[in-house]
C-alpha cells in the first residue's frame, strides 16, 4: 500500500480505518458536512497561495477528471530546477510515501513548508500532518529549513477590502515537528499498514477516545454495533471523555450506568425513564410552573445564519455566525388567532441591518419571546445591539424577555419514550406529533435542517433567477416550520397542563 498524508493521519488515528476502507467500505457513514468543509478549505487554500507573492500551482488532472499525481511531480521538479519561489501543490514521492505541499517557499539554503488550514487553531494532527511532509521531502533529498501552519486569524474583522496577510496567522511549528518527528517511525508506520490491509481477518481495535479525535470516525455504527440500545453512549449531555472511561470500565448497559457513573440530575431521569419503561411522563405542576413565567402577547423566534470562512461584509469576521432570517409566530392573547410574521434577507448584501430593523418593529419591547433552546437566539440578538448602537435599547429589552420552549423538557416536567436521547426541536416534535405530515421536516422541500439553509443562503445569488425564487421560498418554509412547531409544542403543554 501507499501513503499519503491524509492516509497515514488516519493511520495515526486507528489503525483500523484503513482496513474497514478497504474490506467494509459500505460500512462508513457519509459525513454530511465533509463536502461543506471541503468546499471552504479549498477557498481558503486558493487564497493563501497570494500570501507570498507570485506563485506556481502545480495541480494537474488526468481525462478523467482526476487528480494526476505523476504529473503534479513532473511538474514539481520542473520548478525545483527552474528555481520557482513559490510553488503550491508541490508534490513528492518515495518509497510509497506520497505527499503534496500547500506552500513550499524557496529559502536561501532550501525550501519551507507552510500547511494551509481553514480552521483558526492549530491542532495536533497538523502537526503529524506536516511532519509526515518534512519526512517525504527529505527523502526526496529536499532540505526543509522551516515548517509553519498558516490558519485562520478569528480576530480579523473585515473591513470591505480582504487584507490576506491579516486574515491568515503564520505558526512556527518547527519546534513540534522535531518533537513529532522523534515519536513517529513513518517508515514503520507504512509496513504496519501494509501488514494490516494484507490481512482479511479484521483488527481488534475498541471504541476508545481516538474514534473521535482528531476526527469524528464514520465506522462508529459498525464499531459500536455490539453495543445494546440504548446505551452509555445516548446519555444526554455527557461528553465523550466519560461515555469513552464508563465504557472501558464495563458500564455500558444504562442499569450499570445509573449505579456505578456520576450522572447530573437530568441524566438520572433519562436513565429512570427507560429503565422503568415509561412511555409518556407528565409533571402537571412542572409544567404549570413553567407556562406561569409566560405571558401573552406570546412571540415565537427562531433565527438561520450562515458562517461565512471568507468574510464579504465590512464588521464581519471568519466563521462569525450572520443572522439572514427569521420566523414569527405571534399569539395575541389565551386562545387567540396564531399570526406569522417573518424576514429573509438577499444572498449577497449584508443582512444584519435590515433584519434588525424589521425585528424591532416586528416584536414589541414588553412582549413575552419563546426560542428553542434560546442562548443561541440571545447571542445573536445581542451582536445585533452591539453592531447598531441606535437599536440596542430595543433589542437588548427584547432579548430580555426571551424564555426557553426547551425548559420543561430538560427539567423532566414532560418525557415521552420517542423522544429519544436529544430534546432537540427535531427530535421532541415528532415524538409529540407522531404521523403529522404537517409537523414532518422530511416533507418540506429542499431545505430540512439549518446546515441546508446555512449553506444554500450564500450561494443564492450565484443560482439562475427561477431557481433563486425556488430556494428563498424553501428557506421561508423550513423556517417557518421551526416556530410553527414551537406554537404547536406550547399549545401541547398548555392542554396537557389542564
Ligand atoms: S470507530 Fe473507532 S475503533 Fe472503529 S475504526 Fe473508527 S476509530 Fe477505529
Amino acid at each position: 500500500m501507499n501513503f499519503s498524508k491524509s492516509k497515514y493521519c488516519q493511520y495515526c488515528q486507528c489503525p483500523k480505518i484503513l482496513w474497514l476502507n478497504k474490506y467494509k467500505p459500505e460500512e462508513l457513514k457519509p459525513d454530511p458536512s465533509a463536502e461543506e468543509r471541503f468546499e471552504k478549505g479549498n477557498q481558503v487554500g486558493d487564497l493563501a497561495m497570494e500570501l507570498f507573492g507570485d506563485f506556481t500551482e502545480v495541480t494537474a488532472y488526468d481525462e478523467n477528471g482526476k487528480l494526476d499525481l505523476s504529473k503534479m511531480i513532473e511538474n514539481t521538479n520542473e520548478c525545483l530546477k527552474n528555481g520557482t519561489v513559490n510553488i503550491c501543490e508541490a508534490s513528492f514521492s518515495s518509497g510509497g510515501l506520497f505527499c503534496s505541499c500547500d506552500i513550499l517557499h524557496k529559502e536561501s539554503d532550501g525550501y519551507a513548508i507552510y500547511e494551509v488550514k481553514s480552521s483558526t487553531h492549530v491542532s495536533a494532527v497538523y502537526i503529524t500532518d506536516i511532519t509526515y511532509q518534512k519526512f517525504v521531502l527529505e527523502k526526496c533529498g529536499i532540505k526543509v529549513t522551516g515548517t509553519y501552519i498558516v490558519h485562520i486569524n478569528s480576530n480579523y474583522i473585515f473591513d470591505g477590502k480582504l487584507d490576506v496577510q491579516k486574515f491568515f496567522t503564520i505558526k512556527d511549528v518547527s519546534a513540534l515537528v522535531e518533537e513529532e518527528a522523534k515519536k513517529r517511525d513513518i517508515e514503520a508506520d507504512l509496513i504496519n499498514a501494509t501488514q494490516l490491509c494484507d490481512c482479511k481477518d479484521e483488527p481488534k481495535y475498541d471504541l476508545s477516545i481516538k474514534c473521535r479525535d482528531p476526527y469524528v470516525c464514520g465506522f462508529w455504527d459498525y464499531c459500536s454495533r455490539h453495543l445494546p440500545k440504548p446505551n452509555v453512549f445516548d446519555v444526554y449531555s455527557m461528553n465523550f471523555s466519560k461515555k469513552i472511561k464508563a465504557y472501558q470500565d464495563g458500564y455500558f448497559e444504562f442499569g450499570d450506568v445509573r449505579s456505578a457513573v456520576k450522572l447530573s440530575e437530568m441524566q438520572k431521569r433519562q436513565l429512570d425513564f427507560v429503565l422503568h419503561n415509561v412511555d409518556e411522563h407528565i409533571d402537571k405542576e412542572g409544567i404549570k410552573s413553567f407556562l406561569d413565567t409566560l405571558s401573552y402577547p406570546l412571540y415565537f423566534l427562531d433565527f438561520e445564519t450562515m458562517q461565512l470562512v471568507i468574510p464579504e461584509y465590512p464588521n464581519s469576521k471568519p466563521y462569525q455566525q450572520i443572522t439572514f432570517q427569521y420566523s414569527l409566530h405571534y399569539i395575541g392573547k389565551e386562545g387567540g388567532e396564531i399570526k406569522h410574521k417573518e424576514f429573509l434577507g438577499e444572498s449577497g448584501i449584508d443582512p444584519r441591518r435590515s433584519l434588525a430593523e424589521q425585528l424591532v418593529k416586528d416584536i414589541p419591547t414588553d412582549a413575552c419571546v419563546l426560542s428553542y433552546n434560546m442562548s443561541f437566539e440571545k447571542s445573536r440578538i445581542k451582536e445585533l445591539a452591539d453592531l447598531f448602537p441606535d437599536l440596542s435599547d430595543s433589542l437588548m429589552k427584547i432579548r430580555d424577555n426571551v424564555k426557553d420552549l426547551i425548559d420543561p423538557f430538560h427539567k423532566g416536567y414532560y418525557y415521552n419514550k420517542a423522544i429519544g436521547n436529544s430534546f432537540s426541536i427535531k427530535s421532541v416534535l415528532p415524538a409529540m406529533f407522531p404521523d403529522d405530515p404537517e409537523l414532518d421536516y422530511h416533507n418540506l422541500e429542499g431545505v430540512h435542517n439549518g446546515s441546508e439553509a446555512m449553506t444554500l443562503f450564500p450561494k443564492i445569488k450565484d443560482l439562475p433567477q427561477d431557481e433563486q425564487a425556488v430556494a428563498r421560498k424553501n428557506l421561508l418554509k423550513y423556517c417557518e416550520l421551526d416556530t410553527y412547531a414551537m406554537v404547536k409544542i406550547f399549545l401541547k403543554l398548555v392542554e396537557i397542563s389542564k
